[in-house]
C-alpha cells in the first residue's frame, strides 16, 4: 500500500463513492488533526460534483474540516514566520517514504519548552511539553500539540530573532527514530490515544500520547 493512502480514504475527495458514513467519518475524525495541503481543494470540487439532499449538512462538516486543515497543516506554520527574518526552515510537506523520526528540541521561548515532534505523514507532528519528556513512567507531562512542522525542522538549531514567532534559543535535545505500537498510528492519533516506542540518545522506552482536554485549536495532550 502506498505511502498516504490510507489517510486518503478518509478524506473529502476520498470518499466520493462510499457514502454518508464515510463522510461523516470523515469530519468527526479529523478533528484537531488534519493532513496539510491536501484536504480544502479536493473538498470543495467534491461539493460542486455531489450536490446531495443532505448536501447542507455535509458541507457544514466539510466547511469544518478545511478550517482546522488550515489550522493544524503546514500553513500555520508558515503563516506565523517571516522567512526573511527568522532562520528556521520554511514549510513544504513532504511525501514518499513513511519516516518514522522523532525529535525533541529544547526551545528557550517566552517559556522555556521542549517541542516533541514524530514523523507521520511527511510533517512532524508536534506538541510542546513544557517540563519535556519524563523517564518516569509514573509521570504525567502535559503536551500541547501545536501546528505541524516540515520534516526539515528536526535538524533545526539556532536562535529565532526577537519579535519573531517563538523567539529564543532552539536546541536540539534529543533525536532518534519511533516505532508505533498501534495498527494504524494515524487511526490512533485521530481518536486521541497513541502508543510508541523511542529509541533515541537520550530516550528509550515506550511512551502514550493521550488527548485530555483543551480546546479544538491547540489540544491538550499527556505524555505518559
Ligand atoms: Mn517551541
Amino acid at each position: 500500500m502506498p505511502h498516504g493512502s490510507e489517510i486518503h480514504s478518509l478524506e473529502p475527495a476520498g470518499i466520493s463513492a462510499r457514502g454518508a458514513r464515510m463522510q461523516k467519518t470523515a469530519a468527526c475524525c479529523c478533528a484537531g488533526i488534519a493532513v496539510p495541503g491536501e484536504m480544502p481543494a479536493p473538498a470543495s470540487d467534491h461539493e460542486r460534483a455531489q450536490p446531495l439532499p443532505f448536501s447542507r449538512a455535509i458541507n457544514a462538516n466539510l466547511r469544518d474540516v478545511r478550517r482546522r486543515a488550515k489550522l493544524m497543516g503546514l500553513e500555520e506554520y508558515n503563516r506565523k514566520r517571516d522567512f526573511s527574518r527568522t532562520p528556521e526552515p520554511s514549510g513544504r510537506a513532504r511525501s514518499g517514504r513513511p519516516g518514522f523520526r522523532y525529535v525533541v528540541q529544547k526551545h528557550a521561548a517566552t517559556r522555556l519548552h521542549y517541542d516533541f515532534r514524530l514523523e507521520l505523514e511527511g510533517v512532524l507532528k508536534s506538541w510542546a511539553v513544557p517540563k519535556g519528556p519524563s523517564l518516569d513512567p509514573a509521570d504525567k507531562r502535559l503536551a500541547v500539540q501545536t501546528e505541524d512542522h516540515p520534516l526539515d525542522y528536526g535538524e533545526f538549531e539556532g536562535v529565532i530573532p526577537e519579535k519573531q514567532y517563538g523567539a529564543g534559543e532552539v536546541l536540539l535535545w534529543d533525536k532518534g527514530t519511533w516505532t508505533p505500537e498501534d495498527r494504524d498510528p494515524l487511526e490512533a492519533l485521530r481518536k486521541g490515544r497513541l502508543h510508541f516506542r523511542l529509541d533515541g540518545e537520550k530516550l528509550h522506552g515506550s511512551w502514550i500520547l493521550t488527548r485530555t482536554r483543551g480546546n479544538e485549536d491547540r489540544p491538550a495532550w499527556l505524555l505518559l
